[in-house]
């Protein structure tokens, strides 16, 4: 068996380091070309000629590529292209198609690297830090811990027993027919993991990029590509929604969907495979990472420093765009009274601007849809009078989609902003009396629909005991005196329940369990030859 990977060291991208050189050079370059993307089926560039533009969120006015968008035809085809590769894949074994991955794995830990770091951050417009953390580390550590679980499988789901005269074997098959990948905008890791996890162990899929991260994905196929990826295997069709939904769950051959992104979008595709039940040869695997909700509560015993960085990093890196965000945070009064004003300070010392500019924490967020939505909510908020902004509260599209980190501290804990998921860089606080702890935490566990992430800041074992249980379905990652984000692939497999999805939990064991349909054999080498038994003898 092969030895356990580790996970990808982080670089540190510190002045005049060789790292942050080359990204520079590397960010200078991509911003002088036009990328044309095409759609990749079964290995080929398909250029449709319908095409639309990919601009950089912190400069909109800059277009970084043309995208030819698969209509149905080209879905129909890549769906053909998955379920005809799919014979070659698995006959290829488990062993050749990891060193496949981990091929993807090293040539992104190496020579590719800068591409595709620069590549997210001016697609998706991320600071240096979290390009490294998401479309290099996270990756290189879904890659190599995926192959290392799906090694283990072969070995840990034999039969315990095959008495004399029989073999018994558990054949570890993939699942008949292609899964179709869904992937999100806000992490170029996750991107390329949801085609990828079930390709390891012998299915195809069609991936179906998200509109926001068109060029950072497709860099992503191209390095899946030049590590020796056999054509229809992963097929790259950007396309809409609505069309792949159409065509893919209509199919007889579709055997799963590996889905990453809002709740409201999954709930719309169970539905829609519901309904399309009939007609398909297999009953689908349903996996779906979705939006959280994701809290902070403090005890008034807690580590107040520590509670104002991890609610400054948790809420605001990456402009909140994470599932995992700090959007919600329960504090009791008199800590309030002592940390509140140093953590607006702090909050208001927040750089923003272009991801290039290695000074910035922040940088724009998505599109102008989320810009709407967000500063939507930072508008209500100021005009109701159960809120005050305390923090932020400006916004400026002119150049780039700017939303300046912004705190409501909010009177009722039932507030929009604390229920809902907004997915951007504003985080709601609910002051509580300080000896109703427990009161917040029922508060905290019945206020939304959502349960991904979560934490508690308190100093004393007991406290947070008393959270832990009280929280157990409140959240799928549940962190203790840290900040509710940052889950690393094999430390903290992530995925949550409720609403937050069906917690398969990515970067563990449990997700690809979900790609396999196991076909159990005994194999009898003894073979009956009469077929009469004991008790058919009469007695003496
Ligand atoms: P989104 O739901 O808008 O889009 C996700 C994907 O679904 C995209 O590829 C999109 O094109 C596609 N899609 C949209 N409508 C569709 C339809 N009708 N049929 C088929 N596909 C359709 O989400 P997003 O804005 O890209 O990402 C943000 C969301 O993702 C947030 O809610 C966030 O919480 C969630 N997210 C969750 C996790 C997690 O692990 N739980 C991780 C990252 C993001």
């Amino acid at each position: 068996m092969s030895s356990q990977p580790v996970n990808e060291p982080i670089l540190g991208y510190a002045p005049g380091s060789s790292e942050r050189i080359a990204l520079q050079e590397e960010l200078d370059r991509q911003m002088e070309e036009v990328v044309e993307i095409p759609c990749i089926i079964n290995g080929e560039k398909v250029y449709t000629g319908n095409t639309s533009t990919q601009v950089i969120p912190h400069k909109h006015g800059h277009i970084i590529a043309n995208v030819h968008q698969a209509g149905k035809t080209e879905i129909e085809a890549a769906c053909q292209a998955a379920i005809n590769a799919q014979e070659e894949w698995i006959n290829m074994g488990l062993e050749a198609r990891c060193a496949i991955f981990e091929r993807c794995a090293e040539l992104l830990a190496g020579p590719w690297r800068m591409k595709v770091n620069a590549s997210t951050m001016l697609n998706q417009s991320k600071t240096a830090f979290q390009a490294e953390i998401d479309s290099a580390c996270e990756l290189i550590d879904f890659w190599n811990f995926n192959c290392f679980y799906a090694r283990q499988f072969h070995d840990m789901y034999q039969p315990l027993v095959s008495p004399k005269g029989v073999e018994n074997s558990t054949e570890i098959r993939p699942l008949e027919g292609f899964v179709l990948a869904i992937t999100p905008f806000n992490f170029s890791s996750i991107a390329a993991n949801l085609p990828s996890a079930p390709a390891i162990l012998g299915n195809t899929a069609v991936w179906k990029p998200s509109r926001n991260s068109y060029h950072s994905n497709y860099v992503l196929m191209e390095l899946m590509m030049e590590a020796g990826l056999p054509a229809g295997v992963i097929n790259f069709v950007p396309s809409s929604g609505p069309d792949i939904s159409d065509v893919c769950l209509d199919n007889p051959d579709f055997a799963g969907v590996h889905f990453t992104g809002s709740t409201s979008v999954f709930q719309g595709l169970w539905q829609r495979i519901g309904e399309a039940l009939p007609n398909m040869k297999s009953y689908p695997r349903i996996v779906g990472e979705t939006g959280g909700k994701d809290f902070v509560v403090a005890h008034p015993e807690c580590d107040e420093q520590g509670l104002l960085v991890a609610l400054l990093r948790g809420s605001f890196e990456y402009q909140g765009q994470k599932c995992s965000a700090a959007s919600r945070a329960y504090i009791p009064k008199s800590v309030w009274r002592r940390m509140g004003q140093p953590l607006c300070e702090e909050v208001q010392k927040i750089t923003m601007g272009d991801a290039r500019d290695f000074t910035n924490f922040m940088t724009a967020v998505i599109d102008q849809r989320a810009f709407d939505k967000i500063t939507g909510y930072i508008d209500r908020a100021k005009a109701s009078d159960v809120c005050e902004i305390v923090a932020g509260g400006g916004s400026d599209a002119s150049v780039g989609w700017f939303i300046e980190p912004t705190i409501i501290v909010t009177s009722d804990p039932n507030y929009e902003s604390m229920v809902e998921e907004i997915f951007g860089p504003v985080l709601t606080i609910y002051l509580y009396e300080d000896d109703d702890f427990q009161g917040v935490l029922k508060i905290c566990d019945e206020a939304s629909q959502y349960a991904l992430t979560g934490s508690i800041f308190a100093t004393n074992d007991v406290d947070i005991e008393i959270a832990f249980n009280a929280l157990r379905f409140t959240a799928g990652n549940f962190y203790i005196n840290d900040k509710p984000t940052g889950a690393v692939v094999a430390q903290q497999p992530f995925g949550g329940a409720r609403a937050s999805g069906t917690n398969d939990k990515a970067g563990g064991p449990l997700n690809l369990l979900r790609w396999i349909s196991p076909r159990s054999v005994k194999h009898t080498l003894d073979i009956p030859q009469e077929w009469g038994y004991p008790f058919l003898q009469p007695d003496e």
